[in-house]
């Protein structure tokens, strides 16, 4: 099986000084499909039955979630940065580990799993899912591709978020 952390370059001082980004391009151009399968095996199949669609959050995690949609037979929904999508849309403020800005997605009804490329701090994914709820799904699985790894565990309301690359 392919090692697909291999693939994850280091950037040293990006976007910030002090940050080591993570750039998953090197592996969705070698490795695309092994990704989202590893995705997809994050959750047991029963799971996947109950699921009505996969949301991504812009922009790394709507190319994941695109593809484990499409590969799972269900449907996409974006999760956007503020005043991208027509209105009327529901948002949620959040904090980045480097900056803060505002999540929004439009109302809808169902079940979802949320996907994400990075969790770090989890501010992103905790908003996200609050958001998720705010605008009348139901969150049923919380997946990053890579974790860093930054707190031990990310919880939200009892959910613990799963994920295909780790730091430690
Ligand atoms: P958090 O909200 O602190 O968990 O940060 C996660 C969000 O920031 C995700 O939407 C990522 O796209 C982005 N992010 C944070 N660190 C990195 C990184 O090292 N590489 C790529 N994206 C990152």
């Amino acid at each position: 099986m392919t090692d697909l952390k291999r693939y994850i370059r280091d950037v040293p001082d990006f976007p910030q000084k002090g940050i080591v980004f993570r750039d998953i391009a090197p592996l969705l151009r070698e490795h695309f499909a092994p990704t989202i399968d590893a995705l997809g095996a994050l959750l047991p199949a029963e799971r996947w039955q109950s699921i009505d669609a996969v949301a991504g959050i812009e922009s790394r995690g709507f190319i994941l979630a695109a593809a484990l949609a499409m590969q799972h037979g269900k449907g996409f929904v974006p999760i956007r940065k503020k005043g991208k999508l027509p209105p009327p849309v529901v948002d949620r403020p959040y904090a980045l580990e480097y900056g803060s800005g505002v999540l929004e997605m439009q109302r809808g009804n169902g079940t979802l799993v949320l996907v994400d490329d990075v969790l770090a701090t989890g501010g992103t994914l905790r908003a996200a899912a609050d958001l998720c709820t705010d605008a009348g799904y139901e969150v049923a699985g919380l997946i990053a591709l890579i974790d860093l790894k930054l707190i031990p565990r990310f919880e939200w309301r009892g959910q613990v978020a799963v994920s295909v690359i780790e730091y430690v």
